[in-house]
């Protein structure tokens, strides 16, 4: 280790890497430091289960890599990593034993939804055709939209809560199904301003981009970019937990890939006494409580067309699902919870041993919240493939805090980074987005624009930001 860089980062997720990428490339010297054992934070795969049963700790489909400007534009290809592309993005089956799904093709899609095909094409092909100019505003700090016109048509329906968005826009209770579980990735109750938005950028990621995953698991991800940081000659450093920032090499730049609850920990007095009461006030949102299972034999879905999907949505209704995300939302934990599930090994036979599986899902539940909601989980799993439990040869639990501790991030158990209220949604964590009160101290994770999700934009918008000023 040097005595000196001209930046150091501290962690290792994706933001953190993209940060260091970004300043390395402008021929800078760089550092990382991450406080775990291994690098990756979101994006870090591990033998949870048992040996052979290669397990994604957090992140394992990536639509938003592979459409992220900057992660497109790195050769991470050459560096390891290899997508696969599942035959659908999505499956969300019904309690009649059918499912609908979210096909790469707006066409195929739309032609399984009787009544709402007409509707659904009309909303989703100019949105997809639109992706390549859209998303770049999208996955943007905001600013003014490179393409205005497509990007206020965008906005104007965005801003919905997604159950409004839902029953104006479709008809069929399943159509009304299929986007209330994709908008409720935004982890708001599905009546809140600005939860369609997350509805339809995922759908259109599905018919632009895939919903892909990374083949051998999320590590190969984070080992691609550390491979690319170090051939530009930046390092990085494990189990380093950043107390305080005085602990650092110097350095000209720092950036941060934390929340602002632990900068205020790390910066602590640094900091001016009204940013810091910005940042005190920043929310966090709901937890999530997630299982990770090495089974004996695939899922067994009643529909089987669960199987084409790696991603499966369990929470039946419209009705439902908005029950499950308003009562965590409000402090509840739902009898019935609104679960994501992936099953990777089914497209990508190097995750467990042959004819076995791996298999994770997780539900939202308050922040902190310290009840078990594995057998509730697994009901919903149950009840769209009965005989589930058979398949099961080991679990293992995640609960709110079990998370936090592996990546300290996860405050509560937020996935998020922060709640994405419209108040956070674009002004994260505050109105400085990445920069803060203290000269050369920078935010870069996903508590900054454009928010969560694997997409190293926050690190390179913030790397940018340093750059112009600092040097
Ligand atoms: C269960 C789960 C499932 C998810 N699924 C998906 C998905 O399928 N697709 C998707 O796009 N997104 C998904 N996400 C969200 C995604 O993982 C995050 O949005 C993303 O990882 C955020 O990246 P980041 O770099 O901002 O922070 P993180 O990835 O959280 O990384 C932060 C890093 O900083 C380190 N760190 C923190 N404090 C310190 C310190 N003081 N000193 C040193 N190091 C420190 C941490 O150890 C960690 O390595 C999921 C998240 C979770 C938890």
């Amino acid at each position: 280790m040097a005595d000196s860089y001209d930046a150091v980062v501290v962690g290792s997720g994706p933001n953190g890497l993209a940060a260091a990428i970004v300043i390395a490339q402008a021929g800078k010297s760089v550092a990382v430091f991450e406080a775990n054992e291994s690098a990756g934070g979101g994006v870090r795969s591990a033998e949870l289960t048992l040996p052979g049963y290669v397990h994604d700790l957090c992140s394992s489909v990536y639509p938003l890599a592979v459409g992220s400007p900057f992660f497109a534009a790195l050769p991470l290809g050459e560096h390891g990593l290899e997508w696969i592309q599942p035959g659908a993005a999505l499956a969300h089956p019904l309690d009649d034993g059918t499912a609908i799904l979210l096909e790469r093709s707006v066409e195929a899609t739309a032609n399984a939804l009787g009544v709402d095909g007409v509707a659904y094409r009309k909303i989703f092909a100019p949105l997809t055709a639109q992706w390549n100019e859209l998303g770049k505003d999208i996955l943007g700090p905001p600013r003014w939209p490179r393409h205005p016109v497509n990007f206020a048509r965008f906005g104007l329906q965005a801003m919905q809560p997604a159950r409004r968005f839902a029953e104006r826009s479709f008809r069929d209770s399943r159509t009304r199904a299929l986007f209330a579980g994709v908008a409720a990735h935004s982890m708001l109750p599905l009546e809140s301003w600005g939860s369609t938005a997350f509805g339809l950028v995922l759908t259109v990621t599905a018919h632009a981009l895939g919903w892909p995953l990374a083949s051998g698991g999320a590590q190969k991800l984070t080992d691609a970019l550390i491979s690319y940081l170090r051939s530009l000659g930046g390092e990085v450093f494990l189990n380093q937990p950043v107390r305080r920032l005085e602990e650092l090499p110097a350095c000209r730049v720092t950036l941060c890939d934390v929340t602002p609850r632990q900068l205020l920990r790390i910066a602590g007095p640094g900091l001016s006494p009204v940013y810091w009461n910005r940042l005190k006030q920043y929310r966090y949102g709901m937890g999530a409580f997630k299982i990770d299972w090495a089974l004996a034999r695939p899922v067994p879905w009643t529909a089987q067309e669960c199987s084409r999907a790696a991603t499966v949505h369990l929470g039946g209704t419209l009705d439902e699902i908005a029950a499950s995300e308003r009562a965590a939302w409000r402090g509840y934990q739902a009898r019935k919870p609104f679960v994501l599930l992936v099953q990777p090994s089914l497209f990508d036979s190097s995750r467990a041993p042959q004819g076995k599986h791996t298999l994770w899902a997780y539900c939202h539940v308050p922040n902190n919240s310290h009840l078990d909601a594995s057998e509730r989980i697994e009901a919903q799993i149950e009840r769209f493939a009965p005989g589930f439990r058979d398949t099961v040869l080991v679990r293992h639990l995640s609960p709110p805090h079990e998370l936090e501790r592996r990546n300290a991030n996860l405050v509560g158990g937020d996935i998020g980074g922060g709640a994405p209220t419209l108040g956070q949604l674009f002004f994260r964590p505050t109105r400085q987005l990445y920069s803060t009160s203290k000269k050369g101290l920078y935010l870069c994770s996903s508590s900054t624009p454009p928010g969560a999700g694997v997409h190293g934009m926050c690190g390179y918008f913030a790397a940018q930001k340093a750059l112009r000023e600092m040097f």
